[in-house]
C-alpha cells in the first residue's frame, strides 16, 4: 500500500499537469488552473478518509474542513447570505465535517471497502460540483473532474502498489481491491451507488435552483438600490 507521502506526491504531479492542462489547452485562467491543481492534489488523500489508522483520517479531515467552507463561498453568496452569517455558516460546514463526518468514516467505513471504488470517486466529483457554483458551467466541471482525478489517482496506485515486484511480479491479495466498481458487502455497494445515483439527481438539477436563486437575489438587490419606492404607474 503506498503510504500518505506517496499519494500526496502522486496527486500532485498530477495535478500540476492538470492544471497546466487547463489553462494551456482549455483557456481555464491561471487562477481556476491552480485551484483545479490543487483540489486534485488535496483528493488524492480523500480514499483513504475510510482508513481506522490515525493519521490518513486526521490530517485529510483538517485539510478538507479547512478549504471546504472557502470553496462553499460563491454558494453562500448564491443563498443571498450576509458576511456574518457566511461566518457562521462556514464555521458549521467546518465542525460538520471535522466531528460529524469523521465518526461517519470511522463508524461506518472498512478500509478498501467501497470507499476505495470508481463511484465513490464520481461521488466525489459531484460533492465538489455541488458545493461549488461558478460562473460558467465549463469551469465548474472542469473543477469537479480535477477532484475526480485526484481521487482516481490515489485508487490507481492502490492498485500498482499491489502488485509485488520484489517477489517475481506476484499479486498481493489487495490487488483489485481499490479500482472497482463493486465491493464485496451488498450493503456498502448499495449505500454507494445509492448516495452516486441522489448526487447525480441533485447536480443535474443544480443549475436551474442556482440560476433562479440568483435571479431572485439580484432582483431583491436592485429593489433594495433604489433609493426610495417608487408607486407603481
Ligand atoms: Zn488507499
Amino acid at each position: 500500500m503506498a503510504d500518505f507521502k506517496s499519494h500526496i506526491t502522486g496527486s500532485t504531479i498530477v495535478g500540476i499537469a492538470y492544471g497546466y492542462w487547463g489553462v494551456a489547452e482549455q483557456s481555464m485562467s491561471i487562477e481556476s488552473g491552480m485551484l483545479a491543481g490543487g483540489l486534485c492534489a488535496v483528493s488524492g488523500m480523500l480514499p483513504d478518509l475510510d482508513s481506522d489508522s490515525g493519521i490518513p483520517l486526521r490530517e485529510t479531515s483538517m485539510f478538507v474542513a479547512a478549504i471546504a467552507p472557502m470553496l462553499m463561498i460563491d454558494r453562500f453568496r448564491d443563498l443571498g447570505l450576509s458576511h456574518e452569517s457566511m461566518a457562521l455558516a462556514a464555521m458549521i460546514v467546518y465542525i460538520g465535517i471535522r466531528f460529524v463526518g469523521v465518526e461517519f468514516f470511522k463508524r461506518f467505513t472498512v478500509h478498501r471497502g467501497m470507499w476505495h471504488s470508481i463511484p465513490a470517486a464520481a461521488s466525489a466529483g459531484l460533492i465538489a460540483y455541488l458545493v461549488m457554483p461558478c460562473p460558467t458551467e465549463s469551469v465548474r466541471v472542469y473543477k469537479s473532474l480535477a477532484v475526480v482525478l485526484g481521487f482516481i489517482v490515489h485508487l490507481t496506485m492502490d492498485e500498482i502498489w499491489s502488485i509485488d515486484v520484489a517477489g517475481g511480479f506476484r499479486l498481493k491479495k489487495s490487488f483489485g481491491t481499490a479500482l472497482k466498481f463493486f465491493g464485496n458487502s451488498a450493503l456498502a455497494n448499495t449505500m454507494v451507488w445509492a448516495m452516486f445515483g441522489g448526487l447525480l439527481y441533485f447536480s443535474m438539477g443544480d443549475h436551474e435552483v442556482v440560476d433562479r436563486i440568483r435571479d431572485r437575489t439580484r432582483l431583491e438587490r436592485t429593489y433594495l438600490a433604489q433609493p426610495e419606492p417608487r408607486p407603481w404607474r
